[in-house]
């Protein structure tokens, strides 16, 4: 049943994807897990389905398809490799669509060559004094005649040594030292000096993917690397953090991914396994819990797709994109934990794909944005206030 109203042609792409996820992507999942190297055979894979890339406009060489149509890549993906399933996120939407809605001509058609050649742009935000608080970041890139002289620290970047195009967060100042506001701007791996990858994180899960620190020490761009959106520096910040709301809805979807991915594997299970002499799935325990499983899928989807739906033409609307990302992030923990139970002691071992599961979906209640500061997004949207969280930010909104 075709439950979610979807095309014939958007019910093509996803059996498509679907039957990338089986095959190859399912098959090398352990492995990349285990080996922690960044998965370029399957980035090759997704460049011949044409997975990435897809959301870019036809003129920049790519096939303009919508966020859903990307989130029905993304979400069979997951299900099979969540490392995977983070790639498409990255090579669809984020950084290159923040740079497709906003960049110059040139910056368009060098992201969009990058991307559809395999490359994972990374976003650059994160740093260690300034996490949820972003606003409180403090690289800066200072104009100096001719060009801008960036330096700071970023932490946390996903794909740092694997990307080759960077979108990098830094506060802009004038050659008089003046504050301008929060810039986004494009710089290249390896061609720009003073960009350096200097730690890996060893981390939890989704391992597949480094997860790096970068420091900036002079590093020179010319203003042409700065990506202004239309309303200017000023307000540019809040333009380029809504291009992050599709971001949101790809982060959502990994997460619903892996979760379907784990309770079909349950599922399975439930029927294969007998104790007491008959299959698992007959003791009402397992029944409820198969239901209620089934019940958060079903919700999250619903509240993934609507979010993706909402963005058309622009992005996705903060509010829908922030509700999903904090159901479908705390729901599919929940999901995969109870999926790792059918298997009993089964499920704590690493010869089955669960526990790699728990340790990947745990991520998505953290990264890009956690689901309490999402709440204070929800909440803030409800109420239709700005909701200050610094101290000497009380009583002005
Ligand atoms: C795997 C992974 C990949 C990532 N990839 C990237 C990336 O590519 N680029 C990038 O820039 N960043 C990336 N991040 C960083 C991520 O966006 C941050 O971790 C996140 O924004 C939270 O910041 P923090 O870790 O410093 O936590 P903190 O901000 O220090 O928060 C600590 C705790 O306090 C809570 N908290 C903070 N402020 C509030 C508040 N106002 N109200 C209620 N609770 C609050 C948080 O929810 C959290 O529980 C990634 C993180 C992970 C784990």
């Amino acid at each position: 049943m075709n439950v979610s109203g979807l095309s014939p042609q958007q019910l093509e792409l996803q059996a498509r994807a679907r039957e990338l996820a089986k095959g190859p992507v399912t098959q090398r999942a352990a492995e990349v897990d285990r080996t922690e190297q960044y998965p370029w055979d399957n980035v090759g894979l997704l460049k011949d389905a044409r997975l990435i890339g897809m959301t870019i406009p036809e003129r920049y060489g790519g096939q303009g398809k919508s966020w859903l149509d990307a989130v029905l890549a993304i979400e069979a993906l997951s299900s099979a490799c969540a490392v995977t399933g983070r790639i498409a996120v990255e090579t669809n939407m984020g950084a290159i669509s923040a740079v497709m809605a906003y960049g110059s001509e040139e910056q368009k058609k060098l992201a969009a060559d990058m991307v559809l050649g395999g490359d994972k742009p990374a976003i650059c935000i994160t740093e260690p004094e300034a996490g949820s608080d972003a606003n409180g970041m403090t690289t800066r890139a200072d104009r100096k005649g001719n060009r801008y002289v960036v330096n700071g620290r970023k932490h946390w970047i996903t794909g740092g040594g694997v990307s080759r195009l960077h979108l990098i967060f830094a506060k802009v100042y004038d050659d008089k030292g003046n504050e301008e506001g929060i810039g986004g701007f494009l710089a290249i791996r390896d061609e720009t000096p003073g960009l350096r990858i200097t730690k890996r994180e060893p981390t939890m899960g989704l391992r597949g993917i480094p997860e790096a620190v970068i420091d900036f020490e002079e590093m020179e761009l010319p203003p042409s690397a700065l990506v202004i959106p239309p309303r200017g520096l000023k307000k540019g910040f809040a333009d380029l953090m809504n291009a992050y709301n599709s971001q949101r809805v790809g982060a959502a979807t990994v997460a619903l991914g892996i979760a379907q991915g784990a309770y079909q594997l349950a599922l399975d299970w439930s029927e294969e396994r007998h104790q007491f002499g008959r299959p698992i799935n007959e003791f009402q325990g397992l029944q409820w819990k198969l239901a209620d499983m089934s019940i958060k899928l079903r919700a999250a989807q619903a509240l993934v797709y609507d979010a993706a739906r909402s963005g058309e033409g622009g992005f996705p609307d903060m509010l829908l994109a922030a509700q999903a990302k904090v159901f479908t992030s705390e729901s599919a923990i929940q999901v995969v934990n109870d999926a790792l139970q059918f298997f009993g002691a089964r499920g704590y071992s690493r010869e089955l794909p669960l526990e790699r599961m728990a340790r990947d979906v745990r991520m998505f209640t953290i990264g890009g944005g956690t689901a309490e500061v999402l709440r204070n997004v929800v909440a803030g949207a409800l109420l239709k206030k700005k909701l200050p969280q610094t101290r000497d930010g009380w009583g002005k909104a």
